[in-house]
């Protein structure tokens, strides 16, 4: 039997499971439902086109989007080692600095994650791209800076966590080089397995029983963390009787405040502006392969967001609430697919969305999807600063210096302003693919990333944050695996 088993190899699961075993905590067991990442579209940074809506995505879908024009909105989720960080764009952000001093809990002010944060970019080395395509650098005179900051308003080639070729995931930097962490992939696991109150291991959906000496860590993400929880009896008690389990402990805020960056882009086409599949290009993409291979370079080494955009919607401040992820590639924004044109994309984001949705489970059944409702545009201002946002980032693109490169925007297309385009935004948005806030630090779980009112049992990953941070999530997770492991090793001590 190990001491611990940590549940779920994703971006904070791998941190975790490293951290346990090299702070000595006691024996360590990672628990994954999906495969390994070493499937080659893993590494190339393009791969993630094709691993999308593939047997490595979870592929969720939203609940009726009730002010989003009652759509069913995909929620993306890495399903294999390395989780969502495997599928990921690779787009590196600590966040706001206000944003951790803003979740208001005891020991999680940006002074306290800082070293966290230090201490995971050691292993990942984030840094900034190089070999990006022409029209990314067209952001940087924007705002005369070149690194993108959500501190202020900025523009120009991102961060990523990758090297000159590949990926580099929390599953790469911190699990390949240790042999002290063992972990076992095809384990979905369903529920926990208690010894009165404390948590002693967990049964999987085949039934199997895997027993933990001192406990169990979810790390499971926003969507399958409270998911296992409720399963396992710790949830809204009405809600769990409902569906046949036993409420162990009624905790009401399990699944509450489900949030996401909402998000909605502008799409540019035209003749030799970005990436494409238009027959000018045919024979550089015959090439990719080699271009890739010979010299870390072309589409294939691209991680599709080059660039991106922190400004503030209506125009009024220097504080950003939005973001935008620009990719110079051609995206169809109706099928088919693939089409033989080229082009780019730009999206607004909010940084910090005031919508709130719900999780719930749809039956105790561990391979039933759960409930995802994002609540998205619940909340009005919401749809505002998009509508706003996209305003300015037209204004913005208009002044970006794109050269030869730059095309015409075609969708939703530059006449579609005001209450059509607040019509747009409900029947068009989704999101950056953020969810958090499920199992939110302060409510359900202390400080120290236990579940209040049973022992042995703790939750780090992107589920803990009250808020989101006001840009991409891969690395706050991360920080939020490192802390969780440093909390449970200080209490094995
Ligand atoms: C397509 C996409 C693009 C993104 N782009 C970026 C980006 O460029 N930059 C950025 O910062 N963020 C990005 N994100 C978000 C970021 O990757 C996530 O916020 C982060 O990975 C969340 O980490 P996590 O540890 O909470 O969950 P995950 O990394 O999702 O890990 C959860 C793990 O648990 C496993 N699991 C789930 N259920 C079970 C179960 N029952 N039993 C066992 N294992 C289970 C999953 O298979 C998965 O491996 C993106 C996300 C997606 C999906």
């Amino acid at each position: 039997m190990r001491d611990y088993l940590v549940i779920g190899a994703g971006s904070a699961g791998c941190v975790m499971a490293a951290e346990l075993a090299r702070r000595g905590a006691g024996s360590v067991m990672l628990l994954e439902a999906g495969p390994a990442e070493t499937h080659p579209l893993v590494s190339i940074p393009f791969g993630l086109v094709w691993l999308m809506n593939g047997p490595r995505d979870w592929a969720f879908k939203t609940t009726p989007q009730t002010h989003a024009g009652g759509r069913e909105i995909s929620v993306p989720r890495g399903r294999m080692v390395g989780g969502s960080g495997s599928i990921n764009s690779m787009v590196w952000f600590r966040g706001r600095q206000d944003d951790f001093d803003n979740w208001g809990v005891d020991g999680w002010s940006y002074a306290d994650v800082a070293p966290a944060f230090d201490a995971v970019e050691q292993e990942l080395h984030p840094v900034r791209l190089t070999k990006a395509h022409p029209l990314s650098h067209g952001l940087e005179p924007l705002f005369g800076n070149t690194s993108p900051t959500p501190e202020a308003q900025s523009g120009g080639l991102l961060s990523h966590n990758k090297t000159r070729y590949r990926r580099r995931s929390a599953a790469r930097a911190y699990l390949r080089r240790r042999n002290d962490v063992e972990v076992r992939t095809g384990c979905e696991v369903d529920r926990i397995l208690w010894n009165n109150d404390r948590a002693a291991g967990v049964v999987l959906a085949d039934g199997t029983e895997v027993r933990a000496a001192k406990g169990v860590v979810l790390c499971a993400g926003s969507v399958a963390s409270p998911a296992i929880l409720m399963r396992s009896g710790i949830g809204p008690k009405d809600h769990l009787s409902q569906l046949g389990i036993d409420p162990r402990l009624d905790s009401p805020d399990i699944g509450e405040n489900l949030h996401d960056h909402p998000g909605v882009g502008l799409h540019f086409e035209g003749p030799r502006s970005g990436y494409g599949l238009e027959p000018a290009q045919w024979l550089s993409w015959a090439l990719a392969p080699l271009n890739y291979a010979l010299a870390a370079s072309g589409p294939l080494s691209s991680p599709t967001v080059e660039a991106g955009l922190f400004f503030n919607a209506r125009g009024n401040s220097d504080q950003p609430d939005v973001q935008t992820h620009f990719i110079p590639f051609h995206l169809a924004h109706k099928p088919p697919k693939y089409q033989a044109k080229a082009g780019y994309f730009a999206d607004v984001c909010l940084c910090r969305p005031k919508s709130r949705g719900r999780l719930r489970l749809a039956s105790k059944d561990p391979k039933a999807p759960p409930l995802i409702d994002l609540g998205l545009f619940a909340d009005d201002s919401d749809l505002d600063t998009m509508v706003a946002g996209i305003g300015r980032l037209r204004e913005l693109l208009k002044d970006a210096d794109f050269g030869k490169h730059r095309a015409p925007e075609v969708h939703p297309g530059e006449t579609v302003t005001g209450e059509a385009l607040k019509t747009h935004i409900r029947n068009s948005a989704g999101t950056a693919y953020h969810p958090v806030g499920t199992v939110r630090l302060g409510g359900p779980l202390s400080e120290r990333l236990s579940v209040n009112g049973v022992r042995g049992l703790w939750v780090a990953d992107a589920s803990v944050m009250p808020q989101v941070t006001s840009a991409n999530t891969n690395a706050p997770s991360m920080m939020i695996g490192w802390r969780g492991a440093q909390f449970i090793s200080e209490e094995a001590a």
